[in-house]
């Protein structure tokens, strides 16, 4: 167990379940990670819509359990139309807190809608809505792939935040070292709402060496060759994972990260596992 002892928020984010299995097997993830007392769950929003129904159904479950709940929400290919619509729907579930994102377009869908960039939608959230929601908004300590350079992409977040973001999640990284510059950089630019860490538990190798490819979270060197090493032994794998990821945290919380989001992919005793091991 690490020696720091102070609590720390914890949250939680899923992704809409595909099935009526899928669903009833989250309430159950759900309830076990409701133990730890999040400060909210969040539920991901597919790019171009494709997952409101899901979504905002996930969204409400959670808010009809008692717990505070988080809708993603992407704005690229939509309209103001539509999006003032979609907020209006959110308002009138009860939804106080949204995670206000640019989105990737799913291969099939042209281009076109609005909203160039996460900014966009955050100044248009506060336009329309006032103070009603609390924003998060999306962070890359590592930059974010499609940046035109560092620089570019540290004022890209400076002006979301400027836009009216309250707070920022970000994208999974195993270098607290990014981190602790990143929230230095911004902070210096003017960018001063805390930055909470995206926390990725690591059980499945593939699994995380394929989505880190996609997404641009960099896997350090000595991590992939480890993992690659465990071959199917999954139990190395999630042990050795245990480890990076725990002493990754209490180096978070040492640099004074002011909580953590965990990417639950819709499993709870990933994140329980650590939570233990953090004494949280
Ligand atoms: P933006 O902040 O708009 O940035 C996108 C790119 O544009 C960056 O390269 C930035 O540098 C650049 N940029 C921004 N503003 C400007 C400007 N004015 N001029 C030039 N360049 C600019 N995806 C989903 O589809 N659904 C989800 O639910 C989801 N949840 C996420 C949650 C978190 C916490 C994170 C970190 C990511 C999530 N994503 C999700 C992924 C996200 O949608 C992608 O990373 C997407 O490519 C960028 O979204 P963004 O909101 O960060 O975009």
């Amino acid at each position: 167990m690490s020696l720091l002892t102070t609590t720390l928020p914890v949250s939680f984010e899923f992704f809409p379940p595909k099935s009526p299995e899928g669903a009833e097997k989250l309430r159950v993830v759900r309830q076990a990670l409701y133990a730890r007392q999040p400060e909210f769950c969040s539920v991901t929003f597919g790019a171009g819509g494709s997952t409101q129904e899901g979504t905002f159904g996930t969204v409400s479950e959670i808010l009809a359990e008692g717990m505070a709940a988080a809708s993603h929400f992407s704005c690229i290919g939509a309209t103001k139309v539509g999006v003032r619509q979609q907020l209006a729907t959110l308002q009138a579930m009860g939804v106080k807190r949204l995670v206000a994102l640019r989105g990737d377009l799913p291969s099939g869908y042209g281009a076109g809608g609005e909203f160039s960039y996460a900014s966009d939608l955050v100044a248009f959230i506060r336009d329309e809505t006032g103070d009603h929601f609390h924003i998060e908004v999306a962070a890359y300590p590592e930059i974010h792939p499609q940046a035109r350079s560092a620089e570019a992409d540290l004022k890209a977040y400076v002006t979301k935040v400027k836009a009216g973001a309250n707070s920022a999640i970000t994208q999974y990284f195993y270098s607290a070292d990014a981190y602790a510059r990143f929230v230095d950089d911004v902070y210096a630019l003017g960018a001063t709402v805390p930055v909470v860490p995206g926390i990725m538990p690591i059980t499945n190798s593939s699994q995380l060496l394929r989505f880190s490819d996609a997404c641009g979270a960099e896997i350090p060197r000595w991590i992939r060759l480890r993992l690659q090493g465990f071959g199917d032994d999954t139990a190395s794998i999630k042990a050795f994972g245990l480890d990076v990821v725990t002493h990754l945290c209490d180096q978070l919380r040492s640099a004074g990260a002011p909580g953590l989001h965990f990417y639950s992919m819709n499993q709870s005793a990933p994140s329980l596992a650590v939570l233990d091991r953090l004494g949280l």
